[in-house]
């Protein structure tokens, strides 16, 4: 009872009122009982009647003000608290109805618009939200686009297979901040993966050898897709690669595919599991993408670069490279006041070889001279086919007596290998070699050519597998044309 009079401001108001009331009515029958009996007995039975219209005027006034407290007090207060209501539940285009002039209309008026400018503020608050995260995904579509951009600019621009690895990390390097970063080419032949560069990791890492299966990027190789380990703790394909994060961390492997080769694979590190976005991931494959064709152009570039310059048959290098590097070399000797050193090697007897095995035995037999004289040289020398069973090499800054002293290694690497050669004079395939010395024993290249010939000649009249250096007054082997070629002459012949 209590409770509901305390729930209700109309029930309140009427307990308010009506007990004083419901007082002074008891207090004035009292008082109009007393003065009747005693000053007035005669209107005795006039009293009774007194007291039921007051009573019933009591009851009357209690029920009007009971009625109006509700109508007027109470239901419109009930009709605000509803509206607060739908308010707190999110309906923000809830309105009040304005019931008249008086302080509730008043306080719905307020709430209206009040509510108006809550509306406002709430709705500006999420266009501004929107705006924010927009802002954000557009300048993140920027950075991917331009990160993509550059790449496909620079890598496009980039035949050689380093400078493109080089573009390719300072790239995703720059434009992924802070990932550790591996990335590995598939080397021909074996298909392993081996690391050719990397940021944020070790340097020892690069060179570390890969196989298919092995590791998160083994397993983009194998798979020929993407494989991302959100935690590198639970997942059994065990990073190959020392890193920071080994422990915990997520890894994504991206393999590099054009059409169906796949040229790598780049690997991305981070110390926090599951830490990239799908949005990321989808970037990475594009970058990829683009990394794949520009690795696929350099590797047939260098490709076709190598065939432009070796012999089809032994597989050193052409008459074309020879020149080009004779040049070079020349220019290089003259620029540095330098020596050179050039050979011209002679297979022996190889008519006759030919003629007791046969063209594809001499042809065997060209093969593996050359590959003997390729196994006998340093790495900055130059080994070349220069026609028929001849070869020439190259010894860049050397004088004459390094030159007799590399020729000679040549003239005993192929008695090393003791090919049989039954007309021969010592059963075996030999060779004659004629060394000459720019700028001592010539001016130009032809010049160079024919003493170096002449030197040739020089070794064949001595009696064969033999080595001698060029001298004043060499004659050039007889009924020979020196056919001397420049670069400009043979890029014209090609
Ligand atoms: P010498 O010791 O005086 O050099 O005698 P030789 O028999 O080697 O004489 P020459 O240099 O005149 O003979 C070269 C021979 O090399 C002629 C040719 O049959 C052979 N020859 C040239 N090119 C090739 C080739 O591509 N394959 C084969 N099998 N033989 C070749
Ligand atoms: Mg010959
Ligand atoms: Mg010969």
């Amino acid at each position: 009872m209590l409770r509901s009079i305390r729930r209700s401001l109309g029930r309140k108001l009427l307990v308010a009122v009506g007990l004083p009331s419901l007082a002074f009515t008891l207090a004035l029958v009292l008082w109009l009982r007393h003065r009747t009996r005693f000053a007035a007995p005669d209107l005795e039975p006039v009293y009774g009647i007194a007291v039921i219209a007051i009573l019933l005027f009591g009851a009357l006034m209690g029920v009007t003000f009971a009625l109006a407290m509700r109508w007027v007090i109470e239901q419109p207060l009930q009709r605000l608290a509803a509206g607060l209501r739908h308010v707190r539940e999110g309906d923000y285009l809830y309105r009040l109805p304005v019931e008249g002039p008086d302080e509730l209309g008043m306080v719905a008026e307020t709430f209206n618009t009040t509510l108006a400018a809550l509306t406002d503020l709430h709705a500006r608050r999420i266009e501004d939200e929107r705006e924010r995260v927009l802002t954000a995904q557009l300048e993140a579509r920027v950075k991917e686009l331009t990160l993509l951009f550059d790449l496909a600019r620079r890598l496009g621009g980039t035949l050689e297979l380093d400078r493109l690895v080089a573009t390719l990390t300072e790239l995703v390097g720059r434009g992924l901040g802070d990932h550790a970063f591996a990335l590995l080419l598939a080397e021909e032949g074996t298909g392993d993966l081996v690391v050719r560069s990397v940021s944020g990791l070790p340097e020892s890492a690069n060179g570390v050898r890969i196989r298919a299966g092995e590791g998160p990027a083994g397993w983009a190789v194998r798979e020929r897709a993407t494989v991302l380990v959100k935690d590198t703790g639970a997942d059994p394909r065990r990073p190959v690669l020392a890193w920071q994060g080994e422990a915990q961390g997520s890894i994504l492997a991206v393999p590099m595919i054009h059409r169906e080769d796949c040229a790598g694979v780049l690997a991305f590190f981070r110390p926090a599991t599951d830490a990239f976005p799908p949005d990321e991931v989808r970037l990475l494959e594009s970058v990829a993408g683009q990394a794949a064709l520009a690795i696929e152009n350099a590797r047939l570039h260098q490709k076709m670069v190598r065939l432009s310059q070796s012999d089809a048959l032994t597989g050193v290098h052409n008459r074309r490279s020879l020149f080009a590097r004779l040049d070079m070399e020349r220019e290089r000797c003259e620029r540095f006041d330098h020596t050179m050193a050039l050979a011209l090697v002679d297979v022996d007897r190889f008519k006759q070889f030919n003629e007791a095995f046969g063209h594809a035995a001499g042809d065997g037999i060209l093969r593996r001279v050359a590959e003997l004289l390729a196994g006998a040289v340093r790495k900055v020398d130059l080994v070349a086919r220069y026609g028929g069973e001849e070869f020439a090499v190259i010894f860049p800054r050397a004088d004459r007596a390094a030159a007799l002293l590399a020729a000679e290694k040549l003239r005993q690497a192929v008695e090393a290998a003791a090919l049989p050669h039954d007309a021969s004079e010592r059963g075996r395939v030999t060779i004659s070699v004629g060394v000459a010395v720019w700028p001592d024993d010539a001016r130009d290249l032809g010049a160079l050519i024919d003493a170096a010939d002449a030197a040739l000649y020089a070794a064949k009249r001595a009696g064969r597998d033999a080595v001698r250096a060029h001298e004043a007054g060499m004659r050039v082997h007889p009924g020979r044309r020196r056919d001397v070629r420049t670069t400009a002459d043979a890029e014209a012949d090609a």
